[in-house]
């Protein structure tokens, strides 16, 4: 259903003159000052200087989830609470979807997001403390890009490419993300910890063991792009510690010293890498 801007929102949002609703892929071309709006949440959140008209990706009307024997595909528009839905009627071989709910519930003020945050709007905001960024990290997503005419892709976890920024370039989309029958085969785990109990993310670590027997970890929140780390088989206290550790970009803000995250996010992994043994 298309996306209907609450009417107090609206009033905020000064500078918007136009909104329209994209069906096709040459309505997703944008004008000067046009930008996309998914679930709005974001976007209706605080003043948006510069933009005069809205251009609403929910009414090209893709498939929220595709499940396929080479994974799953997440349309951007899929809402975070569909997806949270989803991952109780999963293939049963694809235990890594257990880790969706924990990643949604990563979000700050969650509950009164999720049915109308979307995916792709999350990723595309790509705050370090990205919830779906992390849960897409995590699971080895990869990111499918539109423009007008051209399709690429890349691993989300180089899609962000710093806090709020993203590899995007201008004209561009995000499609989706497609999560490969691998990573949802795995078995996963996420932790995440906040200096307020109901805080934004300080650090957000998952680990996850393959079939094969590979052994990713991931820390978001804590550094300013993701941070993914892979071993050939399970990794000993000390060697998954120093990797953690060492990883670049652990951060300073008002909801923690780059120390905090950095030794948190150790001790986190050990615990995930416990539980994963
Ligand atoms: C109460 C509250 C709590 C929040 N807590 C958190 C939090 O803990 N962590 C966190 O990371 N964020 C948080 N946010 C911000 C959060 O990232 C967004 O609100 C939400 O995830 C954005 O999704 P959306 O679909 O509403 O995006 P929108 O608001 O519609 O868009 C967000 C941005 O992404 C762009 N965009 C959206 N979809 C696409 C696409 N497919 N392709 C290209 N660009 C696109 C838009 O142009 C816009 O710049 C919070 C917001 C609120 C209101």
């Amino acid at each position: 259903m298309p996306h209907i801007p609450p009417r107090g929102a609206v009033i905020d949002i000064t500078t918007v003159r136009s909104f329209r609703i994209a069906r096709t892929r040459a309505d997703l071309a944008l004008a000067p000052g046009e930008v996309v709006i998914a679930g709005g949440t974001w976007l209706m959140s605080e003043p948006q200087p510069g933009v005069t008209g809205f251009v609403d990706m929910t009414g090209m009307g893709w498939p929220d989830l595709e499940v396929s024997p080479e994974g799953l595909r997440i349309a951007a528009t899929c809402t975070i609470a569909r997806l949270v839905a989803f991952s109780a009627e999963a293939p049963a071989d694809w235990t890594a979807a257990a880790m969706i709910p924990d990643a949604a519930n990563a979000l700050l003020a969650s509950f009164k997001i999720w049915n109308t945050a979307t995916v792709g709007g999350n990723i595309c905001r790509a705050f370090a403390a990205g919830a779906m960024v992390s849960l897409a990290v995590a699971l080895d997503g990869v990111a499918e890009i539109w423009d007008g005419a051209v399709e690429r892709e890349m691993p989300v976890a180089e899609f962000v490419t710093g806090n709020g920024t993203t590899a995007l370039a201008a004209g561009e989309v995000l499609r989706g993300i497609r999560v490969p029958v691998h990573a949802l085969r795995s078995r996963a785990a996420l932790r995440k910890i906040a200096l307020a109990e109901h805080g934004r993310s300080g650090a957000v670590v998952t680990g996850r063991v393959d079939p094969d027997g590979a052994h990713v970890f991931t820390v978001t929140a804590a550094t300013w792009t993701p941070t993914v780390l892979r071993f050939a088989g399970a990794p000993d206290a000390a060697a998954l510690a120093a990797a953690v550790r060492e990883a670049p970009g652990y951060y300073t803000d008002p909801l923690g010293w780059a120390d905090w995250r950095r030794g948190v996010s150790v001790v986190l992994a050990e615990q995930i890498r416990r539980e994963l043994a």
